[in-house]
This record gives C-alpha cells, structure tokens and sequence, in this order.
C-alpha cells in the first residue's frame, strides 16, 4: 500500500502548520498516540511524518481510512509537538470564539464539549474539572499535576452541558443528587479513555473527566527517570521466582506507572500474569486484570483469595490497605507466587513498619521481600524554554535550610553556600508550551532498598526505619532526595521541586 520514501521531512515543510484539511488525515488524538502527521497531499498521494514510520497500528490505521498512496517520511518528535502545538493555539481559539456566539440558540453545546476534550488531549491533561461557581462555569485542566485555570463558560449552559456529559458517558439524566459514575470511549482506534465522573455541588453538579492513557505503555525504566544504580537493583531482583515487590509512595506518585513497568519486564509466554486493581488504568496485553468492584464484594482480599486458586505465578495486587491483604499477599509470595503491590508510605523503610502494623509477622517480613521501591513525581523543565541561570535569593536560603539537600551538595558535589550563588542552574523560562510554567511533563525520583542480610537481620530486630535508613546510607543508599538532586544537577528537574515533592520523606 504504501511507498516507502523515507527520507526527512523536507524543510519547507518543517515548522509550517499544514491546515486544516491535511491534519484531519490523522485526528488529534493519533497524532499524539502515533508520533505522526499528515504534511503534504498531491492528487491521491499522502505524505506523513512519523517517528516510525514501520510502526504497525498506523499503517493498519491508514490502510482502513485511506484509500491513496502514500509517502512515508521520518519525523523528529519536535516536529510532532510543533504539530500539537499549533493544535493547542487552534482548539483554545475555536473555543473562544465559539463561547462568543449564542451557543444555546444554535445547539453548539456539544461541540463546545468535544473542542474542550480535544483540547484537553493535546494539552496532554491528566484530568479536566468542569465546575459551577456562584458566578460561572470553571474549566481547569490538571497537567502535570496542577490545575490551570483554562476558560470559564456561562452558568446558563450549565444544564444542557450536564445532560450532554451523561448522555455521552451512559449515565442516568434524571439523576442528580447522586454522585454517578462512567466512561466515555473517545474513538474505536485510541488507547485513550476518558473516565466521568458527576457529584452534586452546592451550584450544581461538577465533571470531572480523567485522562486513561495506554499510548505511553512501552515505558522503560529509564524513560521513567530510574538511575542507572536504581537500575541494576531491579535487573539483579527482578527474576527471582517468588517473594514481594512493593512500591509506596503517596496517590498520584506514579506508582502504578511503576508496577506496569516491572510488569512489562516479566512478561514472557511461560508466566501467568494476573491484576487486581481500582481502578485499571490501561489495558496490558498478556496480563489478566480485574477491576475491584465493591457492590458484588470483589475486594482486594477476596479477588485475591480466587486469584490464588487459579494457578498464577505473577500477581499483582493494586494496593495493601487492610491487614487481611497484607497477610494473604504475604503469604503467597511466601508460597512461591511473585507478588507486586503498594503500600501508602513516606519512605521504602518505613514500608516493614505498615507491614508490621497491618500484622505481617517479622520473619515473614524478612523473607519475603525482595525490593521496595519509593517515589514521587517531580516536574520536569521545559525543553523549549530551558535556560541556565543564578538561583533565586529565596531559593538558596531554602536550601540552606535543607538538611538532605545540603549534605548531597556538600559530600557528593562539594558544593557549599557561596557556591549555590555563584553558579547557574538550568531553568525553564516560561513559554506558550508550557503555559508560562517553565515545566512540560513530570518524571520520578526514587528510592531502592534492596532487602540484603544485614537489613534482614535489623528487620528481624524490630529495628526502627530511622536506624535502617542509616545503615543504607553507610552502603551507598541513594535516597529520593538525593536522587532528586542528582536530576537538578542534570538540568532535568529544579531545587524547588524537589523541596515541594519530599517534604515529608
Ligand atoms: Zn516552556
């Protein structure tokens, strides 16, 4: 079907928004999941960048919806942004000038409501908060995990943009007291789905629409901002037969991100995968997973009770909150079973402590557990505005007043006060890219304890997490804030990020 040119896409056409017509070829949201774009069309042929122009799902797309020839081209992931950009510019103006007109008259709702979600798409937003005031109706978008205020709408379309929501979600529309909750498949071909989610307020009933994103399900490790250090812990545990994999961390640091990750390095013919989850984030091919519900008490203890009954070498269980998971999740890595999870703390010590609390027995505790993993997500700067910089006043006396920050400087960078004035420090300036943020994306710093003999025996000592985190130190533990730093130093991640992200390590 197709000819193959590959060669780069010519400079004329670099940098040039090609129009409308020609990127509706492709729609918005492939763009984003295929790293590709129409830039050219000739009579019946087609020419596309792509950052890989072999891959499959694209061409099987193309083959379905397009009739002509066509001409592949490689395409750098600039040129792909530049593409998403121009997207951004355009929806935000088509929704601006939409919200100028009688949207009501003239049945526009809907499409204020599509614009909105393909806005959000190329915003790459994690969730959208659609919420009545006394005033107005709010929409702020949630990227990289803070909320931005986008555009506001009038409070008359309140009721018809509901119903709209309900309508495409498959909610009940005469329900409106009650919290409802449901999903909206965007398109057949996109891994993207867009969870709703509508809860009564005191102006009305708020939207909250969340992001499921499977395009990004090839991470590795290292796209996810694990050391080489961190790295090699992994490889070197990650094949043992049994035991535990736990990763703690606060919600919303990424931590599922992890586990699939850890997952996908396991995944092979001979092994039998199988999930609990709530919610399932994306689809993992080869993995059985199973949504937690409630109502028919599917839990994650009795999930995990018929799990066990079906012959499975890898678990996964989404969280361990109660003592009775704890102890049963235990007791199947004890049993030969590999078992993934997470756990709700500060730091990957104090994970024996919960364990204990939860009732897991000590021994159990320090035979079972092969790695713990702990993290937080931290902005990263925004390549298009990037630039190297003194560090504020402000932020140098927050240093100052460190202490984890300042012994990294001092030991590992011999760095010490007059130092952090006098040198620069990579920055982002602020940039439409970025909404004058200064941050694009978000990537993790981490802490690994490998469970050796020595923290075995403390374990077994009931020692507490303060002293096994000085142990760790004197072998060469490399901390979450010292991972943290060793990002600023890269110009990857700012000191205020990392201040911000572990306050409470
Ligand atoms: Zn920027």
């Amino acid at each position: 079907m197709a000819n193959v040119g590959i060669g780069e896409i010519p400079e004329e056409f670099k940098n040039k928004n090609p129009g409308k017509d020609l990127l509706d070829i492709i729609p918005i949201e492939l763009i984003r999941e295929f790293k590709a774009f129409v830039f050219d069309k000739k009579d019946n042929t087609i020419h596309i960048g792509a950052e890989d122009p072999e891959l499959e799902a694209l061409r099987l797309y193309l083959k379905n919806t397009f009739p002509g020839k066509i001409v592949w081209y490689k395409a750098k992931e600039e040129d792909v942004n530049f593409i998403l950009e121009n997207y951004a510019i355009d929806f935000k103006q088509e929704i601006l000038s939409l919200l100028n007109t009688d949207l009501e008259k003239k049945g526009l709702v809907s499409d204020l409501i599509d614009l909105t979600i393909s806005y959000a798409l190329v915003q790459k937003v994690s969730d959208v908060h659609i919420e009545p005031t006394a005033e107005e109706i709010r929409v702020r978008f949630r990227i990289d995990g803070l909320l931005y205020k986008m555009f506001s709408i009038p409070l008359s379309l309140q009721s018809e943009m509901i119903t709209r929501f309900k309508v495409l979600a498959n909610l009940k529309i005469d329900e409106s007291r009650r919290p409802q909750e449901g999903r909206i498949d965007r398109k057949l071909f996109t891994g993207i789905l867009l969870r709703i989610s509508i809860v009564p307020t005191l102006f009305g009933e708020k939207v909250v629409m969340r992001v499921m994103d499977d395009s990004n399900k090839d991470l590795n490790l290292e796209d996810l901002g694990f050391s080489q250090q961190h790295q090699e812990i992994i490889s070197k545990n990650i094949d043992k037969p049994y035991g535990m994999i736990l990763v703690s961390g606060p919600t919303g640091s990424g931590k599922t991100t992890t586990l699939y990750c850890l997952l996908q390095l396991l995944k092979k013919d001979g092994v039998n995968i199988s999930t609990l989850e709530d919610p399932i984030e994306y689809a993992l091919q080869g993995v059985n997973q199973i949504q937690i519900n409630k109502r028919v008490d599917l839990t994650f203890s009795s999930g995990l009770r018929a799990l066990l009954r079906q012959d499975p070498d890898v678990i996964m269980v989404g969280e361990v909150r109660d003592s009775e998971t704890a102890i049963m999740a235990s007791d199947a890595a004890m049993t030969g079973h590999l078992v993934f999870s997470t756990v709700h703390t500060n730091n990957a010590p104090s994970v024996f402590i919960r364990l204990l609390e939860m009732g897991v027995e000590d021994f159990v505790i320090a035979s079972t557990i092969n790695f713990i993993i702990a993290q937080r997500l931290v902005r990263r700067i925004c390549p298009d505005c990037a630039e190297k910089k003194p560090l504020d006043k402000a932020i140098v006396k927050k240093i100052m007043n460190h202490e984890g920050i300042l012994s990294v400087l001092k030991n590992k960078y011999g760095m010490d006060e007059r130092s952090l004035h006098k040198n620069a420090f990579v920055t982002g300036k602020g940039c439409e890219t970025c909404i004058h943020s200064g941050y694009s994306g978000r990537i993790g710093i981490y802490e690994l304890l490998d469970v050796n003999k020595k923290i075995h025996d403390m374990i077994l000592a009931k020692r507490p997490a303060a002293d096994i985190k000085e142990a760790l130190k004197e072998s060469g533990y490399v901390d979450m804030v010292e991972d943290g730093v060793d990002k600023v130093m890269k110009g990857i991640t700012t000191f205020p990020e990392v201040i911000r992200t572990t306050k409470d390590t």
